[in-house]
């Protein structure tokens, strides 16, 4: 192997000694797990809003955006419940180009994967001790989410991810939901495989262990639109396309049948500025449908508080330096407006 070593990483327990959530931030993170648990079993009707930018890049801003959404989840408490996206690490597309704050903690400097870990740590500590609220991150590398489990209130397994079988049976460990997009390409029975694959326990290699796993029943689709072979986007969101996710989802023994409808990527053909319209139109569904109501548990939503993306040394704050996203003002009346509609 050709393979040059840098630094070795310190492991999961090393590193929670070193930056431990505090035991107030304990509790908050049971409470939200506990209640984000109740809306996808059924128990709770609310509506979850996993929202924020396409990838933190900035502590700062990240913690600035995401403390304005914890004052809006105040007054919208009875109907939403928000899970700011706060994620750390970026599938590319070449593989090329930014890869996240795991990579690089700051964008102007070259990767650092030891600083990497602490810094992503350190900004999901922040979230929930300063904000009180416990985030939603994507499992890009399944080995680097033993360093964020006492931390992460929901996953998302990617869309280029989720065919990954050591991300199906890491999934099958998870305690809280994790919602499996489907691919690129748009095949939905794959998200449904991969679905089951993570419902079911498994035995097999995590972290230089044999573990066994108990599956997780919280598993559920992610609906991301899809691309064709000629690149061009096409949306799932419609209600026609839900009405068949769940015809499906019937044919397959599933526990917690359920589905979040991704209003940005090819959803909105990377145009951020379709998300509203997009939200308004599922909510309507919703209230056409009851069954639909019922599978729909919720939204995510490409928000900052810059509209827009910028260049990756672009030094405008809270631009998104990869997917364009809603700016704060489109952002909070869109959340204050869905809970209008709900
Ligand atoms: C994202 O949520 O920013 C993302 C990369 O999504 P997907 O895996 O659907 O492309
Ligand atoms: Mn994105």
């Amino acid at each position: 192997m050709s393979f040059k070593l840098i630094q070795e990483i310190p492991s999961p327990s090393e590193i929670f000694k070193l930056m431990p959530l505090s035991e107030a931030g304990k509790k908050i993170k049971l409470e939200r797990d506990r209640m984000i648990r109740d809306v996808f079993e059924g128990r709770d009707d609310r509506f979850i809003l996993i929202i924020g930018p396409c990838s933190a890049d900035n502590e700062t801003a990240v913690i600035d955006y995401v403390s304005r959404l914890s004052k809006i989840q105040k007054e919208v408490e009875d109907k939403i419940i928000m899970i700011p996206r706060i994620y750390t690490n970026k599938p590319r597309t070449t593989g090329e180009g930014y890869k996240g704050m795991a990579h690089q903690p700051d964008v102007s400097k070259k990767a650092n994967m030891v600083e990497g870990i602490k810094a992503i740590r350190q900004l999901h500590i922040r979230a929930i001790e300063e904000t009180g609220l416990s985030c939603a991150d994507e499992m890009l590398y399944p080995d680097n989410y033993a360093y964020l489990e006492d931390l992460l209130s929901y996953v998302a397994i990617g869309a280029r991810s989720v065919e990954n079988q050591q991300h199906r049976l890491t999934t099958s460990g998870l305690e809280i939901p994790a919602g499996m997009k489907n691919p690129t390409g748009g095949d939905i029975s794959v998200m449904l495989n991969a679905i089951r694959a993570a419902q079911v326990g498994h035995t097999f290699i995590y972290r230089g262990w044999e573990v066994q796993t108990p599956g997780n029943p919280l598993a559920h689709a992610i609906m991301r639109g899809s691309v064709d072979q000629h690149g061009r986007n096409f949306p799932n969101y419609h209600y026609e396309d839900i009405k068949h996710l769940i015809k499906m989802y019937e044919k397959r023994d599933l526990d917690y049948p359920g589905v979040i409808i991704d209003l940005n990527h090819a959803n909105s053909n990377k145009r951020f500025g379709e998300q509203p319209r997009i939200a308004y139109e599922v909510v309507r569904n919703r209230h056409y449908d009851s069954g639909f109501r019922n599978y729909v548990k919720g939204l995510m939503i490409e928000s900052y508080i810059e509209e827009g993306s910028q260049a990756v040394d672009g030094s405008i704050y809270g631009k998104s330096i990869t997917d364009p996203c809603l700016g704060w003002t489109a952002s909070e009346e869109l959340i204050r407006e869905i809970a209008r509609r709900l």
